[in-house]
């Protein structure tokens, strides 16, 4: 039988507490890979708020599903390109958790098609979600973590950064964008013991996939070296470990999940 993601939660929760005590924040939470980090993040013993944009349903049993174990979760409405909307949402995570250490600037978005097609309103749209709501969010959280000289960075990349498919003007744009913001921050951050990574999943069974037309998904799976597309729970263990102590001379990497693909 195939092992399902909560079933993941309950073997890790035993096995692995090496986040216990530590407030993480995932953008993006509601589902697909974001969902899978705040399950292994919980998991590992953090207290996790994460945000939705629309999706509030499965927001709301995941985070009913984190409490229910008597652990710190917190699932809210914010739209990761407001800034009014991520301070107040990061403002109540630390009265309700306690101040962020670990931040995950996962959400993100395509509006592939040709480039003669972009408009102004979807390229912006790509850019205010998938880049600038990542550096609002660093923002709102790294003055507390250089104070307690402890913090962790995650960005969620792609392989499109630099191995775009076509139609991906502006989210390769957007993601190439989010690399080299990885790599700059972890140099303003590291004499601080603040560390800054980049994860890039390559085809991982999402929602996002559905954007691809069939047979085009098949031939991109069937150019995987390990021939299957990932899981989100593949990404959150990466994840879960770059959050972690154990990552404490790791920064300013762009780490691929991506079944061999080069
Ligand atoms: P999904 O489309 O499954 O989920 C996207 C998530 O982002 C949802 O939680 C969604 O919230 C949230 N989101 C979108 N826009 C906003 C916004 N304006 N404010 C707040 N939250 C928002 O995507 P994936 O899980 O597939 O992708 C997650 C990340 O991984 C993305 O950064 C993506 O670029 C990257 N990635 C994914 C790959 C894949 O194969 N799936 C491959 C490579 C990279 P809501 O549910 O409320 O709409």
């Amino acid at each position: 039988m195939a092992t399902t993601s909560s079933d993941a939660i309950v073997s890790y929760a035993d096995a692995d507490r090496s986040l216990a005590g530590r407030v993480a924040v995932v953008t993006g939470g509601s589902r697909g890979i974001g969902a899978g980090i705040v399950e292994r993040l919980a998991a590992r013993g953090a207290a996790v708020a994460f945000t939705f944009n629309r999706e509030e349903a499965p927001a709301r049993a995941l985070e009913a599903m984190i409490t229910a174990r008597g652990q710190g979760a917190l699932a809210a409405a914010c739209d990761v390109t407001e800034s009014a909307a991520v301070t107040s949402f990061l403002t109540m995570v630390t009265s309700t958790l306690g101040p962020v250490d670990i931040l995950v600037n996962n959400a993100g978005i395509t509006r592939d098609t040709h480039v003669l097609l972009l408009d102004d309103a979807r390229w912006d749209e790509v850019m205010a979600v998938n880049l600038r709501a990542a550096f609002t969010c660093v923002r709102g959280v790294v003055r507390g973590m250089l104070l307690r000289k402890w913090g962790r960075i995650i960005n969620i990349s792609s392989p499109s950064a630099h191995l775009p498919l076509g139609g991906q003007t502006a989210y390769a744009a957007s993601k190439a964008g989010l690399e080299g913001f990885t790599r700059a921050l972890s140099r303003d951050l590291a004499s601080r013991g603040v560390l800054v990574n980049a994860v890039s999943p390559g085809l991982i069974e999402t929602e996002m996939l559905h954007a691809i037309p069939a047979e085009a998904l098949a031939q991109h799976i069937a150019s995987v070296p390990m021939g299957r597309a990932g899981r989100p729970e593949e990404v959150a263990s990466v994840v879960a470990f770059l959050a972690s102590d154990a990552a404490s001379y790791v920064t300013g990497q762009v780490i691929g999940v991506n079944g061999g693909l080069l």
